[in-house]
């Protein structure tokens, strides 16, 4: 009898651990994927993650093709339709990939009861995390909320890594069951906002290992320092990938250790952030509620402030910072921000503004390609200073100094502000400071073609420390 192999957040044939498993088996391998955006309760993909989610199916579906496979499409409840699939191939096994975030985990434990109940087969495996969150405690048993001591307990195990299979050896069904297109499942958005993103990725698995190629051949030598640099290509860019599963962290990590000297700053420091993404999950599976509730129980009585036009502003890229206004435009026209710049903008939003961190969270969320539950959870709780190993809520950034650091001739902020484009190096962060000759040169006329800034820095500042204040008193 066949084997059906569940897709979820693993979209990918290479280094597939279900995969392998159910080729070892040697029957029918019938491929699934269940759109089912309601069993993840509040947190089902959001917009561009959808559109992620369309072109990473339509390429799985065409790599299936090629090599003789089919893949199955469904719309709707996960159980309902493998017993149906299961009733109509005569499966008499499955097996899938596992995923941490509630409430899906919970649901693929009833699955994997009710199947086993039904006397079917189900085995579930690891493809998307270097360690599971179950393997790694301290010393007294608790999970780790601090990233180093976690790093320094996963840093040195094992990792396999699965070769690609034997493509000809497999078996696929002779008839499969019905499948839905690929477009009914409607992941595309009606008005197409989403044309720009094509120019910056191409979201297959090829894609990812080109990019993957791409980065290990020249800038992961110097990744330490060029990561922080926005205005520079420095990062990989695989978070989208990583985060359907078009790419497993295992292949990177065995690929930078093939590949490169680690013991050399550039490829240590990046595998260091790949175990960044483990310790996002690490938390995440300990504290299933962080998504929508801080993990220091505490700051849920903070007193934030709601102003939808701020907040507004800041989604739109008009606060009058242009670091902010640069990274928040380029969220919107790529899909993706640099990690320096969503600092800086999450800085802004829950300090400066006063807005709550699950504001930043869910325009996130939304907007992002890569809007993963658990990076997006501890990387707002780091800017609201209520998470895991966070920054101190009194840590306030200044977007001015960021900026001046981090795109120091300006071109990241002409690349997505091109209104400030002639406006020379020395006031492309304060434009405000800007002579009126040199505004004029530059076409700019403050609060008309460029906004001035939302708030005053040291004003906003002030404003946040008196909000922690007043918490810390309450
Ligand atoms: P690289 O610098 O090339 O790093 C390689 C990989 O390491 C990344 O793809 C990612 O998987 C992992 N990584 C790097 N930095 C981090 C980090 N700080 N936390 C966790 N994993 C990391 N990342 C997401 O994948 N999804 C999100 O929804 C997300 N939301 C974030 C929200 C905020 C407020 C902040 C501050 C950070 C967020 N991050 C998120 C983390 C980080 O910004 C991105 O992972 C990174 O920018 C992706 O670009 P890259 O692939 O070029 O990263």
């Amino acid at each position: 009898p066949a084997t059906i192999l569940w897709f979820r957040k693993d979209l990918r044939l290479a280094d597939n651990s279900a995969l392998e498993a159910a080729i070892e088996r040697g029957a029918p391998i019938v491929p699934v994927f269940i759109w089912a955006p309601e069993e993840a309760g509040d947190w089902a993909p959001g917009a561009a993650s959808k559109w992620w989610l369309h072109q990473a199916l339509a390429g799985l579906g065409e790599s299936l093709q090629e090599r003789g496979g089919k893949l199955i499409l469904r719309e709707g409840s996960s159980l309902q339709h493998l017993r149906d699939i299961i009733a109509k191939t005569g499966a008499r096994r499955i097996y899938w990939n596992r995923r941490y975030e509630s409430p899906l985990r919970e649901l693929d434990a009833e699955i994997k009861r009710s199947l086993r109940e039904d006397g079917v087969e189900v085995e579930s495996f690891n493809s998307s995390l270097l360690n599971e969150p179950h393997t790694a405690a301290t010393g007294s048993g608790q999970p780790y909320k601090v990233y180093t001591p976690y790093w320094k307990k996963v840093k040195d195990r094992e990792l396999p890594v699965l070769a690609e299979p034997d493509w000809p050896a497999v078996q696929f069904p002779e008839r499969y069951p019905q499948s839905t297109p690929l477009e009914a499942l409607n992941l595309l958005p009606k008005v197409q906002w989403y044309r720009s993103f094509y120019a910056h990725w191409d979201p297959s698995e090829a894609g990812a290992m080109k990019r993957l190629d791409t980065f290990l051949a020249a800038a992961v030598e110097n990744y330490d320092c060029a990561r922080d640099r926005p205005d520079d290509d420095g990062t990989s860019c695989l978070s989208p990938y990583l985060q359907w599963g078009q790419i497993g962290p295992r292949q990177i990590a065995h690929r930078l250790k093939q590949q490169c000297d680690l013991r050399a700053k550039g490829p240590q420091v990046y595998l260091k952030e790949i175990y960044w993404r483990e310790f996002a999950y690490n938390v995440l599976y300990h504290f299933p509620h962080t998504p929508d509730t801080p993990l220091r129980e505490e700051y849920t009585d903070f007193p934030w402030e709601h102003d939808a036009a701020t907040l507004k502003a800041w989604q739109t890229g008009h606060t009058g910072y242009p670091i902010v206004d640069a990274g928040m435009r380029q969220l919107w026209q790529t899909g993706w921000m640099h990690n320096r710049v969503r600092m800086i903008v999450s800085s802004l939003l829950v300090k400066h503004l006063l807005h709550n961190w699950q504001e930043g969270a869910k325009w996130f969320w939304d907007t992002l390609v890569d809007a993963d539950l658990a990076s997006n959870t501890l990387g707002w709780q780091w800017s609201g200073g209520c998470g895991a190993d966070a920054a101190p809520y009194f840590r306030v950034f200044n977007p001015i100094i960021q900026g001046q650091k981090f795109d120091p001739d300006g071109s990241y902020v002409k690349r997505f502000v091109p209104e400030l484009k002639k406006l020379p190096a020395k006031y492309i962060h304060t434009p405000w400071e800007a002579p009126d000759g040199v505004l004029d040169y530059a076409g700019v006329e403050l609060g008309k073609d460029y906004p001035e800034p939302i708030i005053d820095h040291q004003a906003g500042r002030a404003r946040a420390l008196a909000a922690l204040d007043q918490f810390k008193s309450a």
